[in-house]
């Protein structure tokens, strides 16, 4: 029974595009922190392959209780040991295993969602009995359960390390922690159930240029571990067993791709200009310090954003002011004499810190986040104001606020701000007293109301991540509403053409950091409303710099007169499709 089927059939699934590139290896499943195991309906023809994954699953499970079983009674003695006893009987008990067979027959749906429904079934058979032995195993039945089910999902995340080859992640969600410590020379590749193209996950990805597909909703209970995945980052594809010719038709792909990059390295030392000669700025997203190499390599001229909450997540303690004053120079001086954005901690959302023990809430985009978080707890906003403020001395950092939604909020974390330069002169601690300090528009609110905002910050920078998902009511991360997700929306382009006029009435610069500005498509389109710069992830630099360089401002600025009637989303990124397919078309092999 356990014999899999030779031939597997090959899957297609789509998803979101989180990340650009191919990849084919072997999948290894990452199971799930939460115990979540998606359910799908499976055809007739796939109930062998199931109940072949499920003998697996039991041979495994049940050596590994006997291992604990030893090591629990060479630990702690003999008759410690006896609970693994039940647990073994519950692996071995013909009824329970027949039950689940049946299921599959019965159900038709994926062998985890069957083992849980028959497990629970069992267990709670079993707490009804008035014997009080009987009843106590309920608890066993549902502990194995789980073991199977985990088995059955494959290896436990952080278990990345003893992987040999490289691999196709696949799982159900990844934190972005997961995301920024997995190793790269053995990661080729990620498909994730949950996501989006603005989760933070997605954003790691790009950031390491892992090739990644998000959003895919059941992957991880289609995909058994060993079977060979193509990622098609790009395009938004996963392609599970891929045929041959499905694998001869990516290896062309790969490398026209190959190629159309190899083109655009060319650029690195061009400017961004258009070509009747508008000058924008085009500048780098960074997550981690290390991502300077990628920024240096695509030629950016700075760093637009330095998202700073990965020196808080992933450890047991807030980072001191000494380790942040070191983290900021450093990534200063390794781009000097380009700026260096340095933006104050936006935790919370869908980015958390373990220690932190945030409350649970029902909507975290919507609450306790950013700048609100951090002018609810000074004493952490403050040392981190203070690292700035001394890195500040080598003359080409800037700072910005996170999340700003009011002029309040402006204001007090300026005075914070105020304070703190005042603390350091007294002591005289060397800083910049002209710091520029700015602000992110991704509040609607603040959007609106950029004439009030403007008198007290440096400089704008568009957040379109959280601008759209706040505008359109549309949660950033969540897969099932990705479809509402759009940035080319007529209400997106007024409130930017609002922010970006208005801010150069007030002399002062705006610019975009959210994804949006990554997207080449969507380059001209900002160029006619009049962005200053552009800050993205480094490996899509080179894509933006082309599509600058590929189109007249007037020609933009007539987009946008157009863009501006248009009723939707879909008018409006039809133009913007048909104005690259005519000025780059080769980069429409790069991006969905
Ligand atoms: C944004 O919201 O567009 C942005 C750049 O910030 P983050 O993605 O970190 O929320
Ligand atoms: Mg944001």
């Amino acid at each position: 029974m356990s014999d899999r089927p030779q031939e597997r059939k090959e899957i297609v699934l789509r998803g979101v595009p989180a990340s650009a590139g191919i990849a084919v290896a072997p999948a290894v499943l990452m199971a799930s922190e939460q115990e979540h195991y998606p359910e799908r309906e499976i055809s007739e023809e796939e109930i062998p392959r199931e109940i072949a994954r499920f003998e697996e699953a039991l041979i495994n499970t049940r050596d590994q209780l006997h291992e604990i079983e030893r090591r629990v009674s060479e630990a702690i003695g003999e008759e410690n040991a006896g609970i693994f006893d039940a647990h073994l009987l519950v692996v071995d008990d013909r009824s329970f295993v027949e039950g689940v067979i049946e299921g599959l027959h019965r159900d038709r749906r994926n062998v985890e969602a069957v083992l849980m429904r028959v497990a629970e079934k069992y267990a709670q058979a079993l707490a009804a009995v008035d014997d009080d032995y009987l009843r106590e195993r309920a608890v066993d039945v549902r502990d194995v359960a789980r073991r199977i089910a985990r088995n059955l999902a494959g290896i436990s995340v952080g278990g990345l390390e003893s992987v040999a080859e490289p691999c196709i992640v696949v799982a159900h969600d990844l934190a972005p922690s997961d995301t920024a410590t997995m190793p790269r020379d053995k990661v080729a590749g990620f498909v994730t159930d949950l996501g989006s193209m603005t989760s933070h996950t997605a954003i790691m990805a790009r950031a390491l240029a892992i090739p990644a597909v998000v959003g895919l909703r059941d992957v991880s209970v289609r995909v058994n571990p060993g079977d060979m995945v193509l990622v098609d980052g790009g395009r938004g594809l996963v392609i599970v067993n891929p045929t041959a010719a499905r694998l001869q038709e990516y290896d062309r792909r790969a490398e026209t791709e190959r190629s159309i990059r190899q083109q655009l390295a060319g650029l690195r030392g061009e400017p961004a200009v258009t070509t009747d000669g508008k000058r924008v700025g085009l500048m780098a997203n960074i997550e981690l310090p290390a991502d300077v190499e990628l920024v240096l390599e695509n030629g950016a001229e700075g760093i637009g954003l330095f998202r700073t909450e990965f020196l808080y997540v992933g450890r047991s303690s807030w980072p001191s002011e000494d380790e942040q004053v070191e983290v900021y120079e450093e990534v200063a001086r390794r781009v000097a004499p380009n700026p260096v954005v340095i933006r104050t901690l936006d935790l919370g959302g869908d980015k958390f810190v373990s220690h932190m023990k945030a409350p649970e809430e029902a909507n975290p985009f919507m609450g306790w986040r950013a700048i609100r978080f951090c002018l609810a707890q000074p004493e952490i906003f403050k040392v981190q104001i203070r690292a700035i403020l001394r890195a500040s001395r080598l003359g080409n950092i800037r700072m910005m606020y996170p999340m700003v939604s009011n002029l309040e909020e402006l204001l007090q974390a300026n005075r914070i701000l105020q304070q703190e330069m005042k603390s350091l002169a007294e002591r005289e601690v060397e800083f910049n007293r002209n710091v520029d300090v700015g602000i992110m528009i991704e509040v609607p609110s603040a959007a609106l109301i950029a004439d009030i905002l403007a008198p007290h910050a440096a400089f704008f920078s568009l957040g379109t991540n959280d601008l759209v998902q706040y505008t359109l009511a549309v949660d950033r991360i969540n897969e099932k509403v990705a479809y509402l997700y759009e940035p080319a929306h007529p209400a997106l382009i007024r409130l930017i053409q609002n922010t970006v006029q208005t801010g150069h009435r007030h002399r002062i610069q705006v610019g975009i950091c959210g994804e949006m500005g990554g997207n080449p498509l969507m380059v001209p389109l900002l160029l006619g409303l009049g962005i200053d710069h552009f800050s993205v992830s480094p490996t899509l630099l080179p894509l933006v710099k082309r599509a600058v360089r590929s189109v007249g401002y007037t020609q933009s600025v007539e987009l946008v007169k157009k863009a501006l009637q248009a009723a939707t989303a879909s008018e409006v990124t039809e133009m913007c499709y048909e104005l690259i397919r005519k000025s780059a078309p080769e980069l429409l092999d790069l991006v969905s």
